[in-house]
């Protein structure tokens, strides 16, 4: 069992204590249910070849198939792809979606390829894992550094494959290919409706928020874009570049075309903000709500009383270590989890996977309808029980995944 799954799993026990579940369901959720594991040869533009490894997680799927996103980075180990299928399970049974959690990686640095080599190791991947992918088993989806062109590459091999067209095999997808519109910045919208949702628990002060977003890639800079039409400030974002910050608020569009073209957002040329060369400042920035929508384990127990916010939003899987939730809670710096704040994303592929079983294409604003009605609906469900039993939203987001879940493990039986 690796550390970052087990520390993770904490968690979910804190929860089940305080939501009335079997110890003996829980223990069913304690261990991935299969993690396949390749080594993928990737033949080099130069023509040499590179041996990658990777993976893919079915952590559970007791609710329906599979469901989760596919990373490329030089840190994925077996460890991580885990943790985030165990993650991708609770939050699936949350937001109420027929759907178990699952996860995949290359430990590859995808700067670092080319569009013919990204296209090569895509179709590679498929072809690795295809035994256990499909539409009614583990379902990909984009993650950090893939999206929708990684995803057309992969849904094509898959039905050469297969030997017929199957568009639900993987969401994600670009709308010409059977993707749905408003898929691409379903996790940064999603995140803003549930910030508003479950604002009335933060302690937050009235009117138009100060917000500082670590990370500016799709989720980070969508979320921007929702922000600032809600009328927020966004005060300080940063890249891997470094930060840049402005009190009275950065200018949205100047950003995204800072950004576009491998930029950073400290390229931005807007009078009077401030830059910096390390991104790290922006954990102690002074602000209402720090997102973090970059990569998992920023904040630990060293770094917890750093943090100037009022609130959290976790936007990226992970970014706040299980160690940091104590020295958190004590600093009564509230978190929106993942499982709730990014599971826009997740949700749109399901209306996607929908779309693509019944032949139907729902138009954007349907899909926007849609992510704010189930973001508030979750959002209801798990400020319900912070009020029924005590909870910080995170152990309440959990408890709140963790009934229907094991209700349906029990259902299942036992004498398999
Ligand atoms: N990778 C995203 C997540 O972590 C999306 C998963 C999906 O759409 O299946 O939630």
């Amino acid at each position: 069992m690796g550390e970052m799954l087990s520390a993770a799993r904490t968690r979910m026990h804190r929860a089940a204590e305080h939501a009335d579940v079997a110890d003996e369901l829980v223990a069913r959720l304690d261990y991935p249910s299969e993690t396949l594991s390749a080594s993928i040869p990737l033949r080099r533009d130069d023509g040499t070849l590179l041996q990658l490894k990777a993976w893919r997680c079915r952590y559970d799927s007791t609710l329906g198939p599979t469901k989760g996103g596919i990373r490329f980075h030089p840190d994925v180990d077996a460890d991580e792809v885990q943790t985030l299928a165990f993650l991708m399970s609770m939050k699936c049974a949350l937001m109420a979606l027929p759907f178990g959690g699952g996860k995949g990686g290359v430990q590859v640095d995808a700067h670092d390829l080319s569009l013919m080599e990204k296209e090569r190791l895509a179709r590679g991947w498929v072809r690795h894992f295809a035994r256990i992918l499909g539409p009614d088993r583990d379902v990909p989806a984009p993650d950090v550094a893939t999206g929708e062109r990684e995803m057309a590459w992969m849904v094509d091999e898959y039905a050469a494959m297969a030997g017929s067209i199957q568009p639900g095999a993987f969401t994600g997808k670009p709308v010409s290919l059977g993707g749905i519109a408003g898929r691409t910045p379903a996790t940064g919208r999603g995140a803003m409706i549930a910030l508003e949702a479950v604002r009335h628990k933060l302690d937050l002060p009235p009117g138009d928020l100060r917000i500082a977003i670590q990370g500016f890639g799709n989720a980070g800079s969508w979320f921007a874009r929702a922000a600032s039409d809600a009328g927020h400030r966004i005060v300080a974002v940063s890249d891997s570049s470094g930060m840049i910050s402005h009190d009275d608020g950065l200018a949205i569009d100047a950003l995204l075309k800072a950004k576009a073209a491998d930029g950073s957002v400290t390229d931005l040329d807007q009078k009077g903000a401030k830059s910096r060369k390390s991104g790290a400042h922006i954990l102690s920035h002074d602000c209402d709500v720090l997102a973090f929508a970059a990569l998992g384990g920023v904040v630990t127990a060293d770094n917890a009383s750093d943090l100037k916010a009022k609130a959290i939003l976790e936007i990226a899987n992970g970014p706040i270590g299980p160690p940091a939730d104590a020295p958190l809670r004590k600093a009564g710096i509230e978190v929106v989890p993942d499982i709730l704040a990014n599971a826009g994303g997740v949700t749109i592929s399901h209306a996607e996977w929908v779309q693509n079983r019944g032949g139907l294409a729902w138009d954007e604003d349907r899909v926007n309808d849609y992510l704010r009605d189930q973001m508030e609906a979750a959002a209801r469900r798990v400020t319900q029980m912070m009020d029924t039993h005590a909870l910080d939203m995170r152990t309440a987001a959990y408890a709140a995944a963790m009934v229907p879940l094991c209700r349906a493990v029990s259902a299942r039986g036992t004498c398999s």
